[in-house]
């Protein structure tokens, strides 16, 4: 005997009842324990796979900094682009040039202008930093080794072809690649690409972001704080983060656990590529924000993973606006966000290497993960040594300020002090 739908739907519900009184879960969240605690891989594969990367454009190259090259960029020139003088000093023939030789200067040669001259046997060109080489001269004798003696100088050294000379193309061959499709634009890139004549570089997408912090307890810094309140911290904390990662701050609101504002305001928020939202993910009667995101009609990929702090961070869509909504305390709202909401934005600004930077590092005490999932242990990296800081809590926001790394502690992960451990930093 098969089931109707009705009956399959019935039978769901009451599991669902049976499920959420014996987890202790508000009967209103029933809909939600398809939702089963996810691996943190899973959840990152999942993220990733759902954000695409945002069409490329051209960017000024004093704009570009910590965007990522859309496309391979090719020197255009050599560097150095001709062979010059890496000192102020004499272009000779290294030949005809010994300790105690006399030489005639016959011209001078600056920076600047190739004025195209010889040198012979017996003969020097005064030449100067970054000036090019003369036909002829294969070193410079630096100005500090000789004593000029009206028009000749005397060499006090012995002098080898080839000696402060910068040979064209030694450092960078023209058509080498100079910049690699899905790198980062960094100081030195920047420089680059201007040495190669390039004003323009092209990049990939700009992120659009919105913040929403939700709570009645929170209030705004510089405002009045009454019995029960605290200050929004998770606003800036989430702003700075996404400034690191290049995406654009869009708006930065607060909404009161209250379902109808924050239907209002994730409609708002959801105009932009990535939508955050701090706090209201979890199990509690104030927890509005999968309901209203449910209202809006948002997809729901993932509810809860298995992470310690962050185990309620959710995920989803509304149209094209990824949602990532992470619990509300602030090293959680911290964690969720460097392990899940910066790989997303990276990648959707084109990025190759989505992950933190990781380093080794000396452990300096014993850890134990007992947890039911992995912990991330906040510390201080210091002279390659690491060591956990504050209260390992999720609400220690002082803790956390006083940390530059995360080391990740696996289920059931034991690490004896003296151990070489990979750490994650992101400042
Ligand atoms: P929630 O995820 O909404 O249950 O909040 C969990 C904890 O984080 C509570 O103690 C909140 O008061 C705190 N919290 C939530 N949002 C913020 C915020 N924007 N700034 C600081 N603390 C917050
Ligand atoms: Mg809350």
């Amino acid at each position: 005997m098969g089931f109707s739908n009705l009956q399959f739907a019935e039978c769901r519900y009451r599991l669902c009842r049976v499920l959420a009184i014996s987890s202790e879960l508000p009967i209103s969240n029933c809909q939600l324990i398809k939702f089963a605690v996810i691996s943190e891989e899973e959840a990152r594969k999942k993220t990733l796979e759902a954000v695409r990367p945002l069409p490329a454009r051209k960017l000024w190259i004093s704009k570009s900094l910590d965007f990522f090259a859309a496309e391979d960029h090719f020197a255009r020139l050599p560097l150095p682009a001709f062979d010059n003088s890496a000192m102020d000093g004499y272009a000779v023939m290294a030949s005809s040039c010994k300790k105690g030789q006399r030489l005639r200067v016959i011209s001078e040669q600056p920076a600047g202008f190739d004025r195209e001259l010889r040198v012979s046997s017996g003969e020097a060109v005064r030449i100067f930093t970054g000036a090019p080489m003369p036909v002829g001269a294969d070193a410079v004798v630096m100005q500090e080794d000789v004593t000029p003696d009206g028009d000749e100088i005397v060499i006090n050294t012995d002098v080898e072809a080839g000696e402060f000379v910068r040979r064209r193309g030694c450092d960078l061959a023209e058509g080498q690649r100079i910049l690699a499709k899905g790198e980062r634009i960094r100081a030195a890139t920047a420089a680059l690409l201007a040495s190669q004549g390039f004003v323009e570089a092209t990049v990939g997408g700009e992120v659009n972001a919105a913040i929403i912090s939700t709570g009645d307890e929170l209030v705004k810094p510089g405002k009045k704080i009454k019995a029960g309140q605290i200050y929004d911290s998770n606003s800036p904390l989430l702003g700075a983060l996404l400034q690191h990662c290049r995406a654009i701050v869009k708006s930065v609101e607060h909404c009161r656990d209250e379902r109808e504002s924050l239907i209002e305001a994730i409609k708002r928020g959801s105009e932009n590529h990535v939508l955050i939202i701090s706090g209201g993910v979890s199990v509690g009667e104030h927890d509005f924000v999968k309901n209203a995101l449910r209202d809006l009609g948002a997809q729901i990929d993932i509810w809860r993973v298995a992470i310690k702090p962050g185990k309620p961070f959710l995920f989803g869509n509304i149209d094209k606006c990824a949602v990532f909504g992470l619990p509300g305390n602030p090293v959680s709202a911290f964690v969720t966000c460097l392990q899940f909401v910066r790989p997303a934005i990276l990648k959707m600004m084109g990025a190759t290497d989505l992950d933190l930077l990781q380093i080794p590092a000396k452990l300096t005490v014993d850890l134990t993960n007992d947890n039911d999932r992995a912990h991330y242990i906040r510390g201080k990296l210091e002279h390659g040594r690491f060591t956990p800081v504050g209260r390992q809590e999720s609400h220690a926001l002082f803790g956390l300020s006083q940390s530059n790394a995360l080391l990740r502690l696996a289920l059931g992960q034991s690490l004896k002090a003296g151990e070489i451990v990979e750490v994650q930093i992101w400042d």
